[in-house]
Order: structure tokens, then sequence, then C-alpha cells
């Protein structure tokens, strides 16, 4: 290139860049968070840094956050609602409370199945819900699959988080995709039978009375275990990928939708096109031991230790439309 033409493409670069930020610089993305501000404020800072626009935020349980929006209508500052489990999301779109956004960027970096159909919610990390064990008394080799741990041989040895959680309603929900109610049913009744004791409020107590050895096997999401075993390096515990030769591991997402009413939907949506990009990703997903969505982007090394597993691949919708009837099936098989 000659200089003198070299030159000029430098002041037009540097041209489009002023601009840019220029333009940028009044934008500005309101978010209502149920990720708490440890796990999402780095982020928002990087983001800010990368593209000027500011992001402000308001975290609370995705409860609250979800009358919030809806309480305050065509009102609402928010215009990203970002928080866990599909079955969350769903419920969300459900209520009319996001909209559907066509990106191309989306589309090509989330898979789909951990995205609404309707594309009014898209996964941006991936959390494995999975068979957790006290390597104390169970050798890997006994462990096969979710519906295994209702066999008479873990009698007396199972230990479960409330069925009132959105994750054990999320993963019944997607077993009566897979099996059917009645099948599920059957499933769930057997767990049941197999207590040891009550369900527990959260996965954390679940997996220390299982390294306490008041119980065998149990269900955990994987940034859980991740959290406690950072904690206590020596926990008699380790994770088991059920279910491989045939549906596969139950994952979940976290992930976020433009709300129905945003004052800022597009600046919303580049947001969330960053945070789905091989340069976001592991900022968003490693913070809480999660899995990227993007499959291009390599997890956190901790997670990676934990192994390779095949996933359930099953749209996660599914989660939010069986949702009722994985509750009440819950509940008529005893599980509290
Ligand atoms: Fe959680």
């Amino acid at each position: 290139m000659l200089k003198q033409s070299f030159i000029k493409y430098l002041a037009a670069a540097a041209g489009a860049v002023l601009f840019a930020s220029g333009a940028a610089a009044a934008e500005e993305v309101v978010v209502y968070s149920a990720r708490n501000e440890q796990l999402i404020k780095p982020l928002f800072d990087a983001y800010t840094r990368h593209s000027g626009v500011s992001v402000k935020f308001v975290t609370d349980s995705e409860g609250p956050l979800m009358q919030r929006l809806k309480a305050e209508g065509a009102s609402t500052p928010a215009d990203l609602l970002l928080t866990t489990d599909a079955g969350n999301l769903w419920q969300a779109a459900q209520q009319g409370l996001l909209q559907p956004v066509q990106s191309k960027v989306l589309a090509a970096n989330i898979p789909a199945h951990l995205r609404d159909p309707a594309n009014q919610w898209f996964g941006l990390s991936v959390r494995a819900r999975t068979i957790v064990y006290n390597t104390q008394r169970v050798k890997p080799s006994e462990l096969t699959t979710y519906e295994d741990l209702g066999d008479p041989k873990w009698r007396g040895r199972l230990c479960l988080r409330t069925a009132k959680k959105v994750y054990n309603q999320s993963l019944v929900a997607m077993m009566i995709a897979e099996h059917g109610e009645a099948k599920t049913e059957q499933i769930v009744r057997s767990w049941v039978a197999n207590l040891a004791t009550d369900v527990f409020p959260d996965d954390t107590r679940m997996m220390e009375a299982i390294a306490a050895g008041q119980c065998d096997v149990g269900i955990t999401n994987t940034y859980y275990f991740g959290r406690l075993w950072e904690k206590k390096p020596a926990i008699p515990l380790a994770l088991f990928w059920p279910n491989q030769k045939t549906g596969g591991v139950h994952v979940n997402i976290s992930g976020a939708g433009v709300t129905r009413h945003a004052k800022h939907a597009q600046a919303a949506v580049r947001l969330m096109e960053w945070l789905s990009s091989a340069e976001a990703q592991n900022l968003f997903a490693d913070v809480n031991l999660e899995y990227p969505a993007n499959p291009q982007v390599q997890p956190d090394r901790t997670v990676a230790a934990w192994g390779t597993f095949k996933p359930n691949s099953s749209n996660l919708a599914k989660a939010g439309e069986l949702q009722g009837d994985a509750v009440k099936l819950m509940d008529r098989a005893g599980y509290k």
C-alpha cells in the first residue's frame, strides 16, 4: 500500500471509530437480572469498555423481577431480563413480558435447543443437572441413568432437593417430553421410595448430606458441585454423567430476553449478541462455573476437568410447556 493512501486509510478508520463511539455514548441498556451483581458487574463493565454503552441493572429473584415487569407494563425502564432456567424464561414469554428478536448473530452463536423457537429468549450459559455420588460408598460403574436411581438397590440411599425448585420441575418436564407422563410418574415414584430423608432446600445441603454418608447419591447442578469442591477439595463427592446411551444429560440455561416494552431494544439485542460472542462467553460462564452456550468456546479449566458428556438436545422450551404437568406429576408421586 502507498504511504499516502495508507495514511488516508488510517484517518478514515479513526473517523469511523470516533463516529461509532460518539453514537454509542448516548446509549444505555437497563437490565433486570436474577443473576447476582457479583456475576454480572464485571461483565457489564467489560461491555461498557468495549462498546461505550452504559449498562444499568437491578438484581432480585426471578419472581419479584417478573412481577415488577408486569406491574410496570409499558412504563418499565427494563430492556433486558436476565435469569436462570428455561422454565423461568418460558414463563416470562408466556406472560407477555418479552418480545421476539431476529438476530443472525444469536442464531449462529447459540445452538437451537438452547433458545426459544419463537426467539423470545436465548441461552447464554449452560449448566448440567446430573448425578453426584459419594466416592467412598459408590463406584461409578454402579451408576447408569436418572431412571436407575429408582432401582431398589438405591433404597434409603437417595437424596433429592425439593420439587418446588424450578430446576427439578424442568428436569421432570424434560423427562415427560422424552418418556411420556405415565412412565415419568413411575420413575418419580420410584425415586421417592428410595429417599433416605426429607428433601433438601438446596443442592449444596443435599451434597453435604451425601458427603456425610446420610445418603449416597443425588442430583445436582454442576456449578453447585464446583463451588463446594473449590471450598472443600477433599470432599468425597464426584459427578457422574448419566443417560449416555439414551437421551443424554439434562442441561439447562441461564439466559436473557428483550422486554416487551424495551426503550432500547436494539441496544439490548447488541448486548445479548456480545454476551453470546467468543469474547464474552468465558466472562459470562466461568465466573459461575458454567459451560459456555456458544459451542466454539471452551469451558473454564475447573469445569473441563469434570469430563465431557452427551447432553440432552431437545429444545428447552419443553421445560416451560410441560412445567405445569411436571409440578402436578411430582405432587401425585409424593415428591414434595
Ligand atoms: Fe442455582
